[in-house]
């Protein structure tokens, strides 16, 4: 019984280990924990502020999408009514047209024309010129592939001028072998072109000029009204399609044979070099001469039908 009741003198002491090694774990956790969660705190209010600053930059590039959008809207109404503009400036000119033919109006005009581009090394020059100058002209197009042509024809297009139809080949001997032979190249092209710019064309320029045509120019003529075209050749030129000569000969084959006619078509080619040249002097001098300078238009008295 005395054994019994007898404590173990060490069992206070090993309580109290315990009790200490137990609250020293618990103690150990708690701070742990503790630490823990300050962690992940600090990392939350880090992540909140990289929220607000990604919600802020996501407004911007929200707002920055929502300009962008109403601009592209806005070009691309301009562009539905780019046709519509352009009729209306082809009135206003046949107007212009027909006063100068009345000798009611205080100017006269002159049609620039440039044949057989585009030209990789050369037409993007001549816009650049036509477009310092404010100028607007008629491009003679024939059937080019090249991705540089491509963004010509669209440039051309797209800045205003005229883009006309000088058949798909310029292969003089085959197209003037037969009706038939000009008149399918002819409407090759205006496919090649209205598969590129959307557009129909309906002015042409026979390669060579229509006489070249000969004894089968009646009947071609017959046939592209029936398509819908009329053709234009010309009453002045620099001479560049038939001989070479300096800049200020070409100017002046221009400028001094005007002989004060109301109205001019030039005839010029976008691959010479010295016409390049010489066109500055050559729009210069046209103004000085009382010339506006007008691209052409189907329903111009200078547009045979
Ligand atoms: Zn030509």
């Amino acid at each position: 019984m005395e054994r019994k009741n007898r404590r173990n003198p060490f069992l206070p002491a090993v309580m109290s280990i315990l009790l200490l090694a137990g609250f020293g774990v618990v103690g150990f956790n708690a701070y742990h924990l503790y630490a823990e969660t300050s962690t992940v705190k600090a990392h939350v209010k880090e992540l909140q502020t990289d929220t607000a600053e990604l919600q802020e930059q996501l407004k911007k590039a929200e707002e920055f999408s929502a300009a962008q959008d109403a601009r592209i809207a806005e070009l691309s109404a301009m562009e539905r009514d780019l046709p519509a503009m352009r009729d209306n400036y082809y009135k206003a000119c046949k107007e212009l047209e027909d006063a100068v033919l009345a000798g009611t109006a205080d100017c006269k005009i002159a049609y620039l024309t440039f044949d057989d581009g585009p030209y990789e090394a050369t037409t993007g020059q001549y816009l650049d010129i036509l477009d310092q100058y404010g100028v607007l002209a008629t491009f003679f197009q024939l059937a080019k592939t090249s991705e540089a042509d491509d963004q010509l024809y669209h440039r051309i297009y797209e800045t205003g001028h005229t883009i006309a139809n000088h058949t798909y080949s310029h292969q003089i001997k085959r197209i003037y072998s037969s009706v038939d032979a000009f008149i399918s190249d002819v409407v090759r092209n205006r496919e090649f072109i209205q598969e590129k710019l959307g557009i129909t064309t309906n002015i042409l320029r026979f390669p060579g000029g229509s006489s070249t045509a000969r004894g089968l120019k009646d009947d071609i003529v017959a046939q592209l009204r029936e398509l819908g075209y009329g053709y234009v050749d010309w009453n002045s030129a620099t001479g560049d399609g038939v001989y070479h000569a300096t800049p200020e000969e070409y100017r002046d084959n221009v400028l001094t044979a005007t002989g004060g006619r109301s109205i001019l078509v030039v005839l010029m080619h976008d691959y010479s070099g010295t016409t390049l040249a010489a066109l500055p002097e050559i729009i210069e001098g046209l103004r000085a001469q009382g010339y506006v300078l007008l691209p052409l238009f189907y329903e111009s008295t200078m547009v045979n039908k």
